[in-house]
């Protein structure tokens, strides 16, 4: 038995939806029989793209006019639900926006959400599936009470795959009076500044740990990231040390990502880390201490000291260039 109605929260992305957000798409029609999505802003325009990927339906909240997205898109939706009826679940992507929209969709529905979900099926109801105790243990959940369930999903928890459908359907779903909550208003906005791909999407990710010694050796992950055109990483460690952004942290507390090649240098492989990036297709590390949990779930390992094996790769990737 599949499910019947899904929606999916789509974010608009330069002239795309998110990544995430088609994952989303992809994964709902392989479990609905009925899939829309909601979105705003540019993402009206998208209607061939969402019907691609399988939805039947676009609800346009319509231009934010410079308003945070979760204010006016969770109104929409809770008006949608009364007005069209629930689905069985609203999918939302585990983005910033993402997050403020199912927090304040659950305060106007009265209705629970189940968050850092990396799995999904069907099972009489949608089943949801969450690592736990630093994704050493995969946790089953389902909504017991009347819909819509509120679900929250993490990046690259679905492959994105497109199902040829035609455009779909455009349908106006204003949010109505948002009240004093809707009165904020987006001042001004700032684009990290990178020079490669994003880390969640790089076909090669290279992160450095602790075991660099110090700051200013991260220089070498940044180079060796730039000459095979992938992104740096990082473990927590480093990251609460102040060495490099949170934007780079992979793992549980950080971004999931499943490039074909993942080298870890100076990374111990504590499993919170692991879980963010062992679905990678070829894990390579790097580590003085031949025992480093890591080597347990790598494909090359070398057991050495960073300060002598990054500048030999340097030297190496440079010659071949
Ligand atoms: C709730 C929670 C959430 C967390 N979320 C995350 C997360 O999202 N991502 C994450 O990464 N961690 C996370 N952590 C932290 C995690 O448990 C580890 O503490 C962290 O991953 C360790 O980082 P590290 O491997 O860089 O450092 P360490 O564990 O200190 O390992 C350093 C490694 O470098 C090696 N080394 C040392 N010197 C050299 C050298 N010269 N050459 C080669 N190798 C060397 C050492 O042998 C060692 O294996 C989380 C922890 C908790 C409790």
């Amino acid at each position: 038995m599949t499910l019947s109605t899904l929606w999916v929260v789509a974010e608009p992305a330069n002239g795309s939806f998110t990544t995430t957000s088609l994952e989303l798409l992809s994964e709902a029609r392989t479990l609905a029989s009925s899939v829309a999505v909601v979105t705003w802003g540019e993402g009206a325009a998208l209607a061939a793209l969402a019907g691609e990927y399988g939805a039947t339906t676009l609800y346009d909240v319509g231009n934010l006019n410079g308003a945070l997205p979760a204010v006016p898109v969770a109104a929409a939706i809770a008006s949608l639900v009364g007005g069209v009826g629930a689905p069985d679940a609203v999918l939302i992507p585990a983005s910033y926006d993402g997050r403020d929209i199912a927090g304040r969709l659950s305060a106007r529905l009265d209705r629970p959400v189940l968050t850092n979900v990396t799995g999904l099926s069907e099972n009489s109801g949608l089943v949801t599936e969450h690592p736990v105790f630093g994704g050493t243990l995969t946790v089953k959940a389902k909504f017991t009470g009347e819909g819509p369930g509120i679900v929250v999903v993490r990046a690259k928890s679905f492959a994105v795959d497109s199902a040829g459908g035609a455009p779909a359907q455009v349908v106006a779903a204003p949010p109505g009076d948002t009240g004093a909550s809707g009165t904020a208003m987006i001042t001004a906005s700032h684009v990290e500044e990178r020079s490669g791909p994003k880390l969640e999407e790089a076909a090669v990710v290279v992160s450095g740990g602790r075991g660099l010694g110090e700051a200013s050796k991260y220089a070498m992950i940044e180079e060796i990231a730039h000459l095979l055109h992938g992104a740096p990483g990082a473990s927590r460690a480093i990251v609460d040390a102040g060495w490099v952004p949170y934007s780079h942290q992979v793992g549980q507390t950080g971004k999931t990502v499943k490039p074909t090649v993942y080298i870890a240098c100076g990374i111990s492989g504590a499993t919170q880390h692991m879980v963010g990036m062992k679905g990678s297709k070829n894990i390579v590390a790097i580590n003085k201490d031949a025992d480093a949990p890591i080597f347990q779930i790598a494909d090359l390992g070398i057991v050495g000291d960073v300060n002598t094996v990054l500048p030999a790769l340097i030297d190496a990737l440079k010659a071949r260039a």
